[in-house]
């Protein structure tokens, strides 16, 4: 049933290959064809602005008020690319090789292969849009290093990356939207997707601010939603950030690729009271200058400033010489939790580990650390109240980012005709882990150069009956959209939405998050169907449907929260191996690492939606390593 439309031949040549065998779609026709792209961070906004440009009559939906407050706003420390600007060794087999190695083998070569292709077109576009990427005293793009790499790829604007990109994107799709081409919709949630003789063709959205519940028809679907971390309730993400519009895609037949994939940030600032609602990323790109130890006594008391050198564990660098401190998130998530759970954590609750800049400062001077990290110095100052050019960062690992989402194969098109998925949305490239400065590289991937040529194919190949929103099928599916959210209002229990999220981030965390175990797992799946039932029977709304009202608009999205999590758990429990983030208990290296189990895993679980109270289907697509040979990881 999976067939993940590869192109034939050597793989430095397919995405060529494929764009010129693609169909295309000539200038006079291209505004008789209507597209939807729903969300408009890095993604969606590429994607929109793109598809505009060439001629498409564009519609692009937001549940933000403008397209510049999407979460992609918030990434920080940079973008990947091989443009070897340092004359280090890269090249794009190696951003290929890196990001197979660094996703634990569990990405497709074909995709990754042509992420690193594109990788370099991205920055000549940025920088042609007035990204203001940092440059050196001569004038040159900068780069720094991330995880899981030797070389210096990274391509930033201090700790704003995404800012800054998200701004050269949202001028594009501004320019487009004052062309006529693009027409920007705001505060619009999209509630569902609808179907239409198997072929996606238009979506359900609610006005967030009247209430309204509208039906759009188009020839085509992009979804570009962003990711599902907020499933934990504490992550690094937006806090609007949610899963209901690839979760209702599901449900209407598009196949979830590897749920169970999410990647835990290993330096986020850790939790510091139980009534918190959001966890603070510090960027990675920290730890090219920044040590992380804990103390090698446990219990220890003393402050971080009177531990001498000889009692600290510069843990990272003694387990993995080669990388050090910047070895992929999987590993240094892994190892912080590691010296914790053995009672050296530092901090209020133990749960923390230092990230320390003292060397970094003597060696490049204050000012020095200051230009480069100086944003993300104050960030943790205004949070903690410390200052981390004197005592060193305290940072735990948080939920950050989805690997996991709907299934879509090369050309980007979910197992429904006519609906694509772009950025963080899909399963993406990333295999089992995703390396650092990598998601803003996939998402502008999408965005600006792969849907831009895979979609008008779909359109030029495709006989699309005429559709309107008169059709039965928008009917049906506005009638159930309006059922669920009046279902939802009548409940009139005792308990609010956020008392539901945090509970059930509570559950996914402990057994679905930094390690699972079977027993966990299985914990979880018993209660999580638990919690669901009490929150259909007692959740309480505040005011009405008709109105801006974000009690509502919370609960909506947790009703889907409440049902990923469990197919999330359903695929930890399947999937017995352990692989990047991925980390089952029972399957170790003596030395602790994760241990893949190649040959009964060795493929993307996609997942069918059955129903409700239905087991869903489990579908494989098998991977194969023809260009970077299954190896167990090491960074040693
Ligand atoms: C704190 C932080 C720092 C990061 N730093 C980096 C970094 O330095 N480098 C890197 O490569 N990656 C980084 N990342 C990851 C990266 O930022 C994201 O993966 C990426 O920006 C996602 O972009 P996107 O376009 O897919 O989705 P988003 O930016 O999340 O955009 C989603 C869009 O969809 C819309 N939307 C969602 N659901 C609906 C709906 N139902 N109806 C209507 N609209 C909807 C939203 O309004 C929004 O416009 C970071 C992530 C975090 C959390």
């Amino acid at each position: 049933m999976l067939n993940a439309r590869i192109p034939s031949g050597p793989i430095e040549q397919q995405w060529d290959k494929c764009r010129f065998e693609m169909k295309l779609v000539n200038p006079a026709n291209r505004r008789k064809h209507s597209i939807i792209v729903v969300g408009s961070g890095l993604a969606g906004a590429a994607a929109a602005a793109t598809l505009g440009q060439q001629g498409y009559r564009v519609a692009c939906f937001s549940y933000h008020d403008t397209p510049r407050r999407a979460h992609s706003i918030a990434a920080q420390g940079g973008i990947n690319a091989a443009k070897n600007y340092r004359n280090d060794g890269d090249s794009v087999l190696r951003l290929f090789k890196d990001t197979v190695k660094g996703g634990d083998f569990r990405a497709r070569e074909a995709n990754v292969y042509r992420l690193a292709q594109i990788s370099v077109n991205i920055i000549d576009q940025c920088v042609a849009q007035g990204v203001p990427f940092a440059r050196e005293y001569g004038g040159l793009l900068d780069t720094r290093s991330f995880g899981g790499v030797q070389v210096q790829r990274t391509f930033y604007a201090r700790g704003q990356t995404g800012q800054q990109l998200l701004l050269g994107a949202y001028q594009a799709l501004e320019e487009q939207i004052a062309a006529g081409t693009v027409t920007m919709h705001i505060r619009s949630e999209l509630l569902d997707v609808v179907i239409v003789n198997g072929r996606a063709r238009g979506i359900v959205t609610r006005d967030l601010v009247t209430g309204h519940i509208e039906c759009h028809a188009a020839d085509v679907i992009v979804l570009a939603t962003g990711g599902y971390s907020n499933v934990f309730y504490l992550s690094t993400n937006a806090k609007a950030s949610n899963c209901t519009a690839i979760w209702r895609a599901y449900r209407r037949g598009a196949l979830f690729g590897n749920p169970c994939f999410t990647q835990i940030h290993p330096t986020c600032i850790p939790l510091s009271s139980e009534h918190q609602s959001k966890l603070t990323l510090m960027s990675e790109s920290l730890r090219n200058d920044g040590r992380v130890w804990v103390p090698k006594k446990k219990g220890e008391t003393r402050a971080a400033k009177d531990i001498p050198e000889d009692e600290r564990d510069y843990y990272l660098e003694r387990r993995y010489p080669s990388f050090g401190n910047l070895v992929p998130r999987d590993v240094a998530s892994r190892n912080a939790k590691e010296v914790c759970d053995d009672g050296r954590g530092v901090g209020p609750h133990g749960q923390g580990v230092y990230l320390d800049f003292a060397d970094a400062i003597h060696r490049l001077g204050l000012e020095t650390v200051r230009e480069k990290y100086g944003n993300l110095f104050d960030i943790y100052e205004r949070i903690t109240g410390e200052d981390a050019y004197t005592v060193p960062m305290r940072i735990y690992p948080a939920p950050h980012y989805t690997m996991g989402g709907l299934w879509v194969d090369y050309h980007l098109m979910s197992t429904i005709p006519g609906l694509f998925v772009g950025g963080e949305a899909n399963f993406s490239d990333h295999g089992a882990n995703r390396l650092g400065a990598s998601a803003l590289m996939q998402g502008l991937a999408d965005g600006y150069f792969i849907l831009p040529s895979t979609v008008p194919d779909y359109l030029a190949s495709t006989t699309l009956d005429p559709v309107d929103v008169s059709h039965e099928a928008f009917m049906a599916t506005t009638a159930e959209v309006k059922d669920r959210i009046a279902a939802l209002v009548a409940i009139k229990g005792k308990r609010s939405p956020d008392s539901f999220h945090r509970e059930l981030g509570k559950i996914i965390w402990d057994n679905c998050g930094m390690a699972r175990s079977d027993a966990g797992l299985r914990k979880a799946l018993a209660r999580i169907p638990e919690l669901r039932e009490e929150f259909w029977h007692n959740l309480r709304i505040v005011g009405g449907d008709d109105e801006l009202n974000q009690a509502l608009e919370k609960a909506n999205r947790i009703s889907d929260f409440l049902e990923i999590a469990e197919l999330m758990c359903i695929d930890a429990l399947d999937r017995t191996e352990s692989c990047g983030g991925h980390f089952r208990v029972e399957s170790q290296t003596p030395e602790g690492e994760a241990k893949r189990d190649d040959a009964h895993f060795s493929y993307t679980a996609a997942w069918e939606w059955k129903g409700s109270g239905q087991a869903p289907a489990l579908h494989k697509e098998p991977l194969t390593f023809e260009y970077v040979p299954l190896s167990q990881r090491s960074y040693k």
